[in-house]
């Protein structure tokens, strides 16, 4: 996609963005190491800050910092996390502000010890339920929607932490994958839907291991066992594992922007290759909306397996059209509006000895905004395509997404205003084609029976939302001073790497 801090090299931040990865480990000598590999592996599910709680069965540490899983950690700070107990968390922000403050695992002392917790997800209830608890005296230490869930176990009579988690578990709406610990415990939970990924996994020698997506199990040599199921908690101590139902399961809801651009291609979601599943639906829409055309090229990277797909199914040669600078950092300064041609081709380069002269076929992800989608159709053109004829692997996106991933307001979708023809002329391609809903749910699902039954969440196709979304449609926002750490670009080099704060307890 393009404009994602992954997917098109921040062209513009035209994309949703992904909410967060979490990991957690039970029963490891060196749990904390361990922890920091899985988050590298999930770090394309959030940039902006990062974290590690680790417990040696007496003392908890952590350490958090604003910036990548590299810029926050390094030997000296993952040997301060010791223990066999860890968990972890990748941040981008859907709720509260991008500051240390609201990095995660978020950490609370209560009458039952230490508690640390790390989401994935959007809860559309929290701010009324921190309106109550606020009234009835809770004091918030951040402005992310996840601290609610920490605030009900801590007011909870329940003294163990497996009977005080459901009973938060039953009040919170929304999509959450969480990992949460204690001195001597490790659980995971998922919402009843299943919004948000979450897998199970193991070590050759034992230990226990939760994460957001199966590709850190690969990363840090575990093996898959099964997911964590919707509304199920897992909790593993010194007698072992054991599941509950926490929460009464719900419509099964596995986002499927997760199929489409979010998870890295090679994770598998509900037993899916999700590289093969991109694949397929770039077969899809060749056969759906084929077109005469000399090569094929995807937006770098996340559109590249769709792009194959097409390929093969159209039987046009697919090609490096698109070249993307893998280097460009976070703190890349944005070029002015009048200057962002520019900016686009720092970011991307189009291969005018493969594209000159051709009739294009560009595949992408997705269109949101639909300016990242002009300035490439543009390289393009610049670098002589003789057409251009974009395919998107995915339906018109015009509803914005409560479940954890965060949106432009609905306003600024594209397809919420305009007709697919006049995104054709907007973005400037010759022609413009979407993959159709009952396709996307057909070729993830593998089932046919949309829209009778749906077995995945598309309510950024559809605006059909499986969990009601109240007032302000369940945006969790507080208003808050941007404290001194964000003066300046969002952005830039003054929310420096490796600024952090750690503690033990
Ligand atoms: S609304 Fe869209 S992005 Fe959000 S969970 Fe549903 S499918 Fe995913």
């Amino acid at each position: 996609m393009p404009g994602s801090p992954r997917g098109g090299a921040a062209l513009g931040g035209d994309a949703p963005r992904e909410a967060c990865g979490v990991f957690g480990v039970w029963g490891h000598p060196d749990a904390a190491r361990l922890t920091y590999y899985g988050l590298y592996a999930l770090q394309h599910r959030g940039q902006e800050s990062a974290g590690i709680v680790a417990s040696d069965g007496e003392r908890v540490s952590f350490h958090r910092g604003m910036g990548l899983v590299s810029e926050v950690f390094d030997d000296e700070r993952i040997a301060g996390l010791p223990g066999s107990i860890a968990i972890g968390h990748v941040r981008y922000s859907t709720t509260g502000a991008s500051r240390l403050a609201n990095a995660q695992p978020i950490v609370v002392r209560y009458r039952g010890g230490t508690l640390a917790l790390a989401h994935n997800g959007n809860l559309v209830n929290a701010a009324a339920l921190r309106s109550t608890l606020e009234d009835e005296g809770s004091i918030f230490q951040t402005t992310v929607d996840s601290e609610v869930i920490a605030h009900i176990v801590a007011r909870s009579r329940r003294d163990r932490l497996e009977e005080a988690l459901p009973e938060a578990l039953r009040q919170v709406r929304g999509g959450y994958a969480l990992v949460v610990m204690n001195r001597d415990t490790l659980l995971a939970a998922r919402d009843p839907n299943g919004f948000r990924p979450l897998s199970l996994g193991r070590y050759p020698d034992g230990a226990w291991v939760v994460a957001s997506e199966t590709c850190a199990f690969d990363s840090t040599g575990a093996e898959f066992v099964r997911e964590v199921q919707p509304g199920e908690m897992v909790v593993v101590d010194a007698a072992g594992l054991r599941s509950t139902q926490a929460v009464r399961p719900g419509k099964p809801a596995l986002c499927v922007f997760e199929y489409i651009y979010f998870a890295r291609p090679d994770s598998n979601l509900e037993g899916r290759n999700v590289h093969a599943v991109r694949k397929a639906l770039g077969a899809r829409l060749a056969r759906d909306f084929p077109v005469e055309a000399d090569i094929v090229t995807g937006v770098p990277d996340s559109s590249v397996s769709a792009a194959s797909g097409y390929a093969e199914a159209a039987g046009i040669p697919l090609e490096m059209g698109l070249v993307k600078n893998r280097y460009i950092g976070r703190t890349f300064i944005q070029p002015s509006a009048s200057a962002r041609d520019f900016g686009v081709r720092l970011k991307l380069n189009a291969l005018r000895k493969v594209i000159e002269g051709k009739r294009v076929v560009l595949v992408d992800d997705s269109i949101v905004r639909g300016t990242t989608s002009k300035r490439i159709v543009n390289l393009l053109r610049q670098a002589g395509a003789a057409e251009v004829h974009m395919r998107i692997s995915s339906p018109p996106y015009r509803h914005p997404c409560y479940y954890g991933i965060d949106t432009s307001a609905e306003g600024e979708l594209i397809a919420a205003r305009m007709s697919v023809e006049e995104i054709r002329e907007a973005v400037g391609a010759d022609s413009l084609a979407y993959l159709s809903t009952r396709a996307l749910h057909e070729t993830v699902t593998g089932l046919p029976d949309w829209p009778v039954a749906e077995r995945c969440c598309m309510a950024c196709f559809t605006g059909h939302y499986y969990v009601p979304v109240d007032g302000a449609r369940g945006k969790y926002a507080l208003e808050e001073t941007p404290p001194p750490d964000r003066a300046g670009p969002a952005d830039g080099p003054r929310r420096a790497a490796g600024r952090g704060g750690r503690c033990r307890w």
